[in-house]
């Protein structure tokens, strides 16, 4: 089937709540904890134990736990719910511990035997971690979401009810999907069975930013790829941040089903997401033993990584401008895009565009980590953790934030009242409006 016959996935499903995953405590990961030789390093890089004292970090997290649960089987402790599952420890261990994936099956553990399935914590976790069932009834009315959630009512009663942050803005809904769009276009644009590349959107870009992902599309094109929109689901993120580990493998099944037929069609998977390409590439393989899982992981790319890597992106930005409404951003690499070794790339390259600046705020964590500065309980913790993020980008004085990730996204506006913008729609800015009529997508299809 063609990514064009698929079905779209845009409003058809409903919550359907099931059960957390039965095995979830299974995965023995005690022989991991052997590597660690308690040099501190992860503590140190942890955001959520700089800020609370209470939070006793990533080593104990990890290593030590799984050291107690060998010698007498303890049960996890409830601070695992305080991780915020950034994985700037995961990937600053110099022992290779596997930090994400024992927090992340620690935490699964803690909610199934731990955490009452009639708890308002345990639906309040729930509805956060199934965006993904929630947004296309948003979606389906959008003005009319707009309106209630954006009501201060609705924001009380949210704290009041479920413990959502009432501080919190909720984010609004696209009047068009990017799925609705990418059918009303008739899909892809360019045929090319030489560059052709599957786009995994996620959710927040398909239902709240669908500018995201049709700036994709627009540099996708630009460079004559063929362009696949394989039917998918979340990647999954927030459910590990949530210890839904039944409801993240449900997900994974049908991206890794779905995004292994598009690698066996000749594409390559590229996501705009830096939470949704750390998911595929790290946390599936680390967390579940579907086949093709290591395919899906091994040709899994970030949207602008994939270009530096096989276009000669630098030099096509080379003497682009953009329009000067917005060309000098605060720019913040998310967690997750530093976990994968992509923090300096978006600095580099917009280097190469005329007139336009993109200050580096640091290397600080954003703070909201996807749906944990989301609850009342951690809202002041995240807005601590985010902080020094703050300063620097008001000591930036841009015109315009920008990030690669959704929730950071949220969490910089939130903190500093910048616009923010995505990498991809400054590259199509550049490259599609901006650049010369030579370069527009028909010249360039096949
Ligand atoms: S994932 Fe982030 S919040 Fe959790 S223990 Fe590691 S560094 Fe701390
Ligand atoms: S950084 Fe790695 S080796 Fe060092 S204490 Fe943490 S888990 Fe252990």
């Amino acid at each position: 089937m063609s990514d064009a016959d698929r079905p779209t996935d845009d409003g058809g499903d409903e919550f359907e709540p099931i059960e957390v995953f039965p095995e979830a405590g299974e995965t023995d990961l005690r022989p991991g904890a052997d590597d660690c030789y308690k040099c501190s390093t992860c503590d140190t890089e942890c955001p959520v134990a700089e800020v609370d004292d209470e939070f006793p970090g990533p080593k104990f997290q990890g290593p030590e736990q799984w050291r107690l649960k060998r010698q007498d089987d303890r049960d996890v402790d409830e601070s695992v719910m305080k991780c915020s599952n950034c994985m700037r420890c995961d990937s600053a261990c110099p022992s290779g511990v596997p930090l994400s994936q024992m927090h992340n099956t620690a935490r699964a553990e803690y909610v199934e035997e731990n955490v009452s399935k009639l708890s308002r914590e345990y639906w309040r976790n729930r509805m956060l971690a199934n965006y993904r069932r929630l947004a296309p009834l948003g979606a389906a009315f959008p003005r009319t979401a707009n309106f209630v959630t954006g009501l201060s009512a609705t924001q009380w009663l949210g704290e009041k009810l479920l413990g959502i942050a009432g501080e919190r803005d909720f984010p609004e809904f696209a009047t068009e999907t990017f799925r609705e769009w990418w059918t009303a276009r008739g899909g892809a644009h360019v045929e090319n069975p030489d560059k052709r590349i599957a786009y995994f959107h996620g959710c927040y870009s398909n239902y709240n930013t669908p500018e995201v992902a049709t700036a994709l599309v627009r540099v996708y094109e630009h460079f004559g790829y063929e362009i696949m929109v394989p039917e998918q689901d979340c990647s999954g993120t927030p459910m590990f941040a949530n210890g839904m580990l039944a409801d993240a493998r449900r997900a994974a099944e049908t991206n890794v089903r779905e995004l292994a037929a598009a690698i066996e069609d000749g594409a390559d998977i590229v996501a705009s997401c830096s939470s949704c390409s750390m998911s595929l590439r790290q946390e599936y393989p680390e967390l579940f033993d579907l086949e093709d899982t290591e395919t899906v992981a091994a040709n899994t790319w970030d949207a602008v990584e994939y270009l530096r890597v096989h276009e000669d992106l630098e030099a096509e930005l080379e003497g682009t401008a953009v329009g000067d409404e917005f060309d000098d951003f605060a720019y913040h690499a998310p967690c997750h895009a530093r976990n994968q070794g992509l923090d300096g790339q978006t600095v580099e390259l917009l280097d190469h565009i005329d007139g336009v600046e993109a200050h580096d705020v640091g290397d600080s964590c954003s703070g909201i980590s996807g749906t944990y500065g989301w609850k009342e309980e951690n809202y002041e913790t995240s807005m601590a953790i985010g902080e020094e993020m703050f300063d620097h980008m008001d000591e930036a004085d841009a015109e315009a934030g920008l990030t690669e990730c959704p929730t950071c996204s949220m969490q910089m506006e939130h903190g500093t009242g910048y616009e923010i913008t995505h990498t991809l729609e400054v590259l199509a800015a550049a490259l599609v409006e901006g650049g010369s009529s030579e370069n527009a997508p028909e010249a360039r299809a096949e």
